[in-house]
C-alpha cells in the first residue's frame, strides 16, 4: 500500500500517470482524513464528495486510455469559501450567505477546473474574511491541526488547516490584509499573496476591492508556484488584472547575489536568523533597511479597509441575497433586521467605523489621511527596492495564539502589524515555515516581500529556502487525531 501522506503536486501528478494510485483512490484517501479528523479540526463548510468522485473516475479513464495528465488534473483541492462555486452553496461563512447557492463560478477556480484539478471542499474562514483567528466565523471555530487548543490564524484558516491536516493537496485562500500568509504561518504551510491585480477578484466575494488578493497556499513554495501559474492573468471580468509580463517587464530572475533588506527591529527572530544563516550560505547580501512604520501602516489600514467593506457589504440588504429576517414588517425594517440577526459582531463594527470613516465632515480626518499614508508607505518602499531585490521579516510577531486570547478586537488588530504595509503596496510576498517556537512548539514563519511583479522572485527565493532546509516539511501524522 503506498503511502498518500504529505503529497506535493508532482508527486501525487507522478502516482497517478504511473498508474501506481488511481485518483479515485487519492480524492478517497482525503475524503477518508476528512470524515476521520475533521470533527475536531473542523475546517470544512461543505463537502463536495460526489462532484470530486465524478471527476476523478473522467481522470481515471483518460489515464486507462493511456493519455497524459496534465499536472494539476486529478489534484485534490480545497477553497475558502469566499470563492464563487456554481451550484455549490458559498457562505463566506456569514449567516446572511448562509444559504446562498451561486449562479456562477469565479475565475480562479474556473482556470483551476479547466486544468482538471478536483475541488473537494469549500472551507471554513473568518465571516467575510473580517478576522486574523477563524473565530469570526458565524458557523464554526477552526482548530490549528498541530494543537487545537490554538487558532489556525486567518481569516483563510481553514485553508491553511486543511493544508496543514492533510485534507488535499493545496488550497486557495484570499489576501486582504495578510489572511493567507498569517494562517499558513500559524500551520506551518506556505502562502503566497500575488502582485494586486495577478489574479482575477471576479466571484470573489469582495471585503476591500483595492486591496484583496488570490492565491496558493500549499506545503510548499513549488507548489505555490504551479497553482499561481494555473490562475493567474488578464480577465475581462476584472478591470484590475494585468498580465504577469505586463507587470513584470524584462526583469532577469537570476537568483545570484539577491540583496536582501532586513529592519533592524527583527535581527534577533529565529524565523531572520535560519534566514540571514541559509542565504548568506547561497551568497545573498543582506542589507539594513528601514520599513515603513507598522503602526502607521496598521492604522491606515484599519481606516481604509472598513471604508471599502462599508461600501462593499451594502448589497446585503436581505433582498438580492441569502436570508431574509422574517421579522422585518416593511423595506427599512428588511434591511436593518436582515442585518442585525444574520451579520456578526465584527462585521457590523468594521461597517460602522467604515461608515463613519467615509462621512461628510470626517472624510478629510480619517479617509483622505489614511490615504495620504498609503502613498507614503508604497513611497517608503519604493525607496526600499532601489536598493534591494527583496525584504524579508517574520510573517507574524510569534506563533500561533490560543484560542480565545484575543477576544479584544485591537488586540486582534494587532496580530496583522507585519503583514498589512504589503497590502497597502500591492506587493507580493510568500510565507514560509523558517523555525520552531519553544515555547509552544508551533512553527514560526519567514515573510519574503518583492516589489510589484516579482513574484516569480519571491517565489524563487522561498523555493531555494526550501531546498536548503526542512521547515515546511510538515509530517500530517503529527496532526492530533
Ligand atoms: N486580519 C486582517 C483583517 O482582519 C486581514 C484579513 C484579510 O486579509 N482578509 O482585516
Amino acid at each position: 500500500m503506498i503511502d498518500l501522506s504529505n503529497l506535493g503536486i508532482h508527486e501525487a501528478h507522478d502516482l497517478l500517470q504511473n498508474g501506481e494510485v488511481t485518483c479515485r483512490e487519492l480524492v478517497t484517501f482525503y475524503l477518508d482524513r476528512i470524515k476521520k479528523l475533521d470533527g475536531e479540526i473542523k475546517s470544512i463548510l461543505t463537502l463536495c464528495e460526489e462532484s470530486s468522485l465524478e471527476i476523478a473516475d473522467k481522470v481515471d479513464a483518460k489515464i486507462a486510455s493511456g493519455q497524459e495528465i496534465g499536472l494539476l488534473e486529478g489534484m485534490p483541492y480545497t477553497a475558502k469559501d469566499m470563492f464563487l462555486t456554481k451550484g455549490t452553496r458559498t457562505t463566506a461563512a456569514s449567516k446572511i450567505l448562509g444559504n446562498f447557492i451561486p449562479p456562477y463560478t469565479a475565475t480562479a477556480i474556473s482556470h483551476l477546473n479547466k486544468s482538471g484539478a478536483i475541488l473537494l471542499a469549500k472551507v471554513n474562514q473568518d465571516e467575510f474574511a473580517h478576522g486574523g483567528s477563524t473565530e469570526n466565523s458565524a458557523f464554526q471555530k477552526t482548530t490549528n491541526p498541530l494543537n487545537k487548543d490554538f487558532v489556525p490564524g486567518g481569516s483563510s484558516g481553514g485553508s491553511a488547516a486543511a493544508v496543514a491536516a492533510d485534507f488535499g493537496i493545496f488550497s486557495l485562500g484570499t489576501d486582504t490584509g495578510g489572511s493567507i500568509r498569517q494562517p499558513a504561518a500559524y500551520c506551518g504551510v506556505t502562502g503566497l499573496k500575488p502582485s494586486y491585480g495577478l489574479v482575477s477578484r471576479y466571484g470573489v466575494i469582495a471585503m476591500a476591492s483595492s486591496f484583496d488578493c488570490v492565491g496558493p497556499i500549499a506545503r510548499s513554495a513549488r507548489d505555490t508556484e504551479i497553482v499561481l501559474h494555473a490562475i493567474a492573468g488578464v480577465d475581462a471580468n476584472d478591470s484590475t488584472t494585468v498580465s504577469y509580463q505586463q507587470l513584470t517587464g524584462k526583469r532577469s530572475l537570476e537568483l545570484k547575489n539577491i540583496r536582501i533588506g532586513l529592519d533592524s527591529n527583527f535581527v534577533n527572530h529565529t524565523s531572520i536568523l535560519e534566514a540571514k544563516k541559509t542565504f548568506e550560505t547561497s551568497g545573498h547580501k543582506i542589507s539594513s533597511i528601514e520599513l515603513p512604520d507598522g503602526d502607521l501602516s496598521l492604522a491606515a489600514y484599519y481606516v481604509l479597509v472598513p471604508s471599502e467593506i462599508s461600501s462593499n457589504l451594502e448589497r446585503y440588504d436581505g433582498i438580492r441575497y441569502g436570508q431574509v429576517s422574517d421579522k422585518a414588517k416593511d423595506l427599512m425594517d428588511t434591511y436593518s433586521m436582515t442585518r442585525d440577526e444574520f451579520m456578526g459582531m465584527e462585521v457590523k463594527r468594521r461597517i460602522l467605523t467604515g461608515t463613519y470613516a467615509l462621512s461628510a465632515g470626517y472624510y478629510n480626518a480619517y479617509y483622505k489621511k489614511a490615504m495620504q499614508v498609503r502613498t507614503v508607505v508604497i513611497d517608503k518602499f519604493n525607496e526600499i527596492f532601489k536598493n534591494c531585490d527583496v525584504v524579508i521579516t517574520p510573517t507574524t510577531v510569534g506563533p500561533a495564539f490560543r484560542a480565545g486570547d484575543k477576544a479584544d478586537p485591537i488586540e486582534m488588530y494587532k496580530t496583522d502589524i507585519l503583514t498589512v504595509s504589503v497590502n497597502l503596496a500591492g506587493l507580493p510576498a510568500v510565507s514560509i515555515p523558517a523555525g520552531v517556537d519553544a515555547g509552544t512548539g508551533l512553527p514560526l514563519s519567514l515573510q519574503i516581500i518583492g516589489k510589484l511583479g516579482d513574484d516569480n522572485k519571491v517565489i524563487a527565493l522561498a523555493k531555494e529556502f526550501q531546498s536548503l532546509t526542512n521547515w515546511h516539511k510538515l509530517d500530517s501524522k503529527e496532526v492530533k487525531s
